[in-house]
């Protein structure tokens, strides 16, 4: 998703303008309509990642979360499904769960509804006919939300908004050594954003993600915590 700089906008002094640019992407702000971003169970963890599917990283990936009994959620752009049919049903058939983050990862902030309706409808439509399950989920390409966007996804039937509570900051190709120094304050309840594609490129380079996660989920296995993807959490936390 590549959450913009406006994370962390927030501060005592914004105005109406600056706190509506926070509410559009923070991911606790409720102010645009309910989103989950806890899994509601200390016993258990949602790791999600966003932008694929991607032939470069997904497979390794799915390895690694295999060796740890790990289920994961994976927000999958609509065009990528399309291009990658078959590494889209293989992220179902291992266990995990697939969500949507739209067609063509545009910013929904200031879109129209019958746009965004649009986005949602085709990347859904992708994922259907490719795995045979709609998904119960999305995730707002950039984490940016408008009002709009929840009018929409409740018009839509059961579709929820997805956020985040521990975020990476992975999106661009760097080493491993920060973004395992960000996941340390991950605990047991949280989603963890990550991301195995990026929505600019087809085979985005994304190694320091796959070694990150390789360096916790031993480390997080080792305190009890049980792996979920965002299809077994029931209620919005
Ligand atoms: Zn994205």
């Amino acid at each position: 998703m590549n959450p913009a700089p406006a994370v962390e906008a927030a501060c005592g002094a914004c105005g109406t303008g600056a706190f509506l640019s926070w509410a559009s992407v923070a991911p606790a702000s409720q102010l645009f309509g309910p989103t989950v971003r806890r899994t509601g169970d200390r016993s258990t963890m949602a790791i999600t990642f966003d932008d694929g599917p991607n032939p470069a990283v997904t497979p390794a990936l799915l390895d690694l979360l295999e060796k740890y009994h790990a289920r994961a959620t994976f927000f999958l752009i609509g065009r990528n499904v399309r291009r990658f049919p078959g590494l889209t049903r293989e992220i179902a058939a291992r266990g995990h769960a697939i969500g949507n983050h739209t067609e063509t990862h545009p910013s929904l902030t200031f879109m129209r509804p019958r746009r965004i309706a649009d986005e949602l409808a085709r990347c859904d439509e992708a994922i259907e006919s490719t795995i045979g399950k709609r998904p119960r989920w999305m995730r707002p390409p950039f984490g940016f939300r408008g009002p709009q966007l929840n009018g929409v996804v409740r018009q839509r039937g059961p579709l929820g908004v997805v956020m985040w509570s521990v975020l990476a900051w992975d999106w661009k190709p760097q080493p491993a050594a920060p973004v395992i120094r960000r996941l340390r304050r991950a605990r047991g309840g949280d989603i963890i954003l990550l991301h195995d594609g990026d929505h600019r490129v087809l085979e985005g380079d994304r190694k320091h993600s796959v070694d990150a996660l390789a360096h916790w989920l031993p480390r997080w296995a080792d305190r009890g915590l049980r792996f979920i993807n965002l299809d077994e959490v029931r209620a919005a936390a």
